[in-house]
């Protein structure tokens, strides 16, 4: 297998134009190496970012820009701030410490896995992607770069460069809440992201939901989002936005749990969440 160890953006597209189909990324190589010791990947060749600096910023006056390799480690310290809480939290729940300290936000989100614990805080910051290749550059919502289990929109020659969010207004309040079998090192049985915006007189004027480990990849629950906004959170809208939190969202059986449990698990996360939302954003 060949090896491009670079420092650089350029080197780096300049290995995928003419690699890309059987060349995988390797950023903290907390997936990859264990999918290439189970057989599960079978590259010709690996390409190792971790070098290059230009993917390693973070910039937190206005919108957020993060780079691909920023690792979990950074996130969970709370650098973006308390209108970013869901992200550090969720962060902070991506395996143990050393999984934290090398594994990256990039990794995460192209990694594509039902399961992954930052996208669902991504997605209800409405975040965006950057992707580069040495033929330009494009700039996707989150939510439609994501198409399926381990499945992206990401052509072989493209490299994920950045990762955007809007800032967050005033009166906002956001979470991650995660179920696992144990609260640390566990991959999510359930976790639900929400971002609650209200206006002084308490009407809940947006409301974005998100989950991860329910479906075949983590999505936004639209159905519970509809259900919240428009009025004061009072327990017939939070009652209605936990019977919509799974429209559109098929629930799988797998190893950690099965459909059923998820069912019944999601809309009690939902309530929790949205109490939370409230609180932090003081109302
Ligand atoms: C013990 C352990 C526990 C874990 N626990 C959790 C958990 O609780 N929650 C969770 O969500 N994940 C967990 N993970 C998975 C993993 O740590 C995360 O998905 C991590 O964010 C991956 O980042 P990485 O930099 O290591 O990615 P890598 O392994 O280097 O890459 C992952 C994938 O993304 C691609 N890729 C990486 N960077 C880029 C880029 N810039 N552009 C294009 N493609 C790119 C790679 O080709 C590969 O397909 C765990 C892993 C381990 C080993």
């Amino acid at each position: 297998m060949e090896l491009h160890a670079v420092d650089s953006l350029d080197a780096a597209l300049d290995v995928l134009a003419t690699r890309g189909e059987r060349c995988q990324v390797l950023a903290g190589g907390t997936d990859v190496m264990v999918q290439l010791a189970r057989g599960e990947i079978t590259p010709a060749a690996l390409l190792h970012v971790e070098r290059i600096e230009a993917l390693r910023g973070i910039e937190v006056d206005g919108p957020i820009t993060l780079g691909a390799l920023v690792t979990h480690r950074e996130l969970a310290k709370g650098v973006l701030g308390d209108g970013f809480r869901s992200v550090a939290e969720s962060a902070a729940t991506v395996g143990g410490r050393q999984t934290q300290v090398v594994g990256t936000i990039g990794g995460n989100v192209c990694n594509a896995s039902p399961a992954a614990d930052t996208v669902p805080a991504l997605l209800v910051h409405d975040a965006t992607v950057t992707l580069r290749s040495s033929a330009g550059s494009r700039t996707v919502p989150l939510s439609a770069f994501l198409v399926g289990r381990r499945a992206t929109t990401r052509a072989p020659d493209e490299l994920l460069t950045a990762i955007g969010m809007p800032a967050t207004g005033e009166g906002s309040g956001d979470v991650y809440l995660k179920v696992g079998r144990r609260s640390a090192m566990e991959v999510a049985i359930v976790g639900l992201a929400m971002r609650l915006r209200f206006d002084e007189a308490g009407t809940v004027t947006e409301a974005r939901v998100a989950l991860a480990s329910v479906g075949p990849r983590p999505q936004r629950a639209t159905g519970a989002e509809a259900a919240l906004v428009g009025g004061p959170l009072e327990p017939d809208r939070v009652d209605a936005a936990a019977s919509a939190v799974l429209d559109g969202v098929e629930p799988v059986d797998d190893l950690r749990a099965t459909a059923a449990y998820r069912r019944r698990v999601v809309p009690g996360l939902l309530r929790r969440a949205a109490g939370i939302c409230a609180q932090r954003a003081g109302r």
